[in-house]
């Protein structure tokens, strides 16, 4: 610590599968992670690499800390700390630890120069989110709500097609976010120059309605300048969950919608950009009354495919423009999302059953490609001598 005190921190990496490639996830600095919350993020993250199609397995890792408490130089000794303990099974052909809740891209870039002196050698592609000076991406900052327009943008038509949604222009789609910050107020904002009628967005002080629709880049502006949403203004923040509109998007906190709110919701789409905003006890009764629920897996996969573009940038050395990373990440998103419907259809299930199966076929496909050797490599006689038989 600065004043020349020793504090110790648990801290945790998970690889919870690598059988499409070296395992990708982010890193929390939160004060109540946990090997179980991490390995629970670490499967997700197996999943939604695979939804996607990008050629990673799944990992997170974690420090039970509060940032809020440190100096910055001391969250830089604690980053590195972290680092030099988990170095010998990181690296760009292992486990490629990426930014998550209270880690920012200053923090990816100390982890990065960590690594490489451990290593003796620069390894930009250890890491994602770097800063731009270090080998980071262009596009990443909005990945997340360019991924998740794209989603959105594709199946809005199907679910109108379809009759899940009202069939109307644009111009009278009505759409609610909650959680104005990095993800919902860059996708609010381009919703809105879409000519989406975005009615309603909050924060978790303020939540702001107005049926005829809201200005968001008037919004966004005052935010950066008061650091939040207009105050004064303000409906119950809750209330924004249960607006008539026709998409709703939780881009907040997990359990946003759970089964003591969901009778309330009149939400005619929703689509999870937060990790885990509608519990599965939710999931039901939404299901049950026909609410199509566009799951976190798929919606908001933008940042970890712009991930894997900075991971392919470091590893060529070839530094794509924003226009191509938007490009590239535009027909995988649209690609991915069109396969997940098309499967939800087919099977005549859920989105999110069906982006789950889209993920698990390729996981299979890789486990059975992989052949046998885990199985030759087991003991051929009982080392504990029981006389049971061999596994
Ligand atoms: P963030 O973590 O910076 O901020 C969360 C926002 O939610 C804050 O503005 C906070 O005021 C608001 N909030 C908290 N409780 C609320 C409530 N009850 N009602 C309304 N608003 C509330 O935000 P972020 O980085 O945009 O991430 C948002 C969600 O998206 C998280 O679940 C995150 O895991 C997920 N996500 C983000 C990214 C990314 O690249 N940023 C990628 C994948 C998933």
């Amino acid at each position: 610590m600065d004043d020349g005190s020793l504090r110790t921190y648990a801290g945790y990496r998970v690889r919870y599968d690598d059988s499409r490639g070296p395992t990708k996830g982010g890193i929390r600095f939160h004060p109540s992670a946990s090997v179980d919350e991490v390995q629970s993020l670490a499967f997700w993250m197996t999943f939604k690499c695979a939804v996607l199609g990008l050629p990673f397995g799944g990992g997170k890792g974690g420090v039970a800390v509060d940032p809020k408490e440190l100096s910055q130089l001391e969250l830089e000794r604690l980053s590195r700390g972290y680092i030099d303990r988990i170095a010998d099974f990181i690296g760009p052909e292992i486990d490629i630890p990426a930014p998550d809740v209270y880690t920012n891209e200053l923090v990816m870039g100390w982890m990065m120069d960590q690594y490489s002196v451990i290593n003796r050698s620069i390894t930009s592609g250890v890491i994602t989110g770097k800063p731009l000076s270090m080998g980071g991406s262009a596009g990443r900052a909005t990945a997340t709500a360019d991924g998740a327009f794209h989603v959105i943008q594709e199946l809005v038509p199907r679910l109108r097609e379809s009759g899940r949604l009202e069939d109307k222009p644009t111009e009278e789609t009505s759409v609610a976010v909650q959680g104005f910050a990095n993800a919902g107020a860059e996708l609010a904002e381009q919703l809105d120059r879409e000519g989406y009628r975005v009615v309603a967005v909050s924060d978790s002080r303020t939540a702001l309605h107005a049926p005829e629709g809201l200005d968001v880049a008037e919004l966004r502006r005052a935010k950066r300048e008061d650091g939040e949403l207009r105050a004064g203004v303000d409906d119950d923040a809750e209330e924004l969950l249960e607006l008539e509109v026709d998409v709703l998007v939780p881009a907040a906190l997990e359990d946003a919608i759970t089964e003591d709110n969901v009778d309330r919701v009149r939400a005619s789409s929703i689509f999870e950009v937060a990790n885990g905003p509608v519990s599965p006890e939710a999931d039901d009764a939404l299901a049950e009354r026909g609410v199509p629920v566009i799951p976190d897996i798929l919606a908001n996969a933008g940042g970890v495919t712009v991930s894997y573009f900075e991971w392919v940038q470091n590893r060529s050395g070839l530094f794509w423009s924003a226009e191509e990373v938007a490009d590239r990440l535009c027909e995988r998103m649209l690609t991915e999302t069109a396969a997940v419907w098309d499967l939800a259809e087919e099977l005549d299930t859920s989105p999110r059953v069906a982006a789950y199966v889209h993920a698990l076929r390729r996981i299979g496909e890789a486990v059975d490609a992989k052949g046998s050797a885990e199985i030759f490599s087991r003991p051929a006689v009982d080392p504990s001598g029981d006389g049971a038989a061999p596994r």
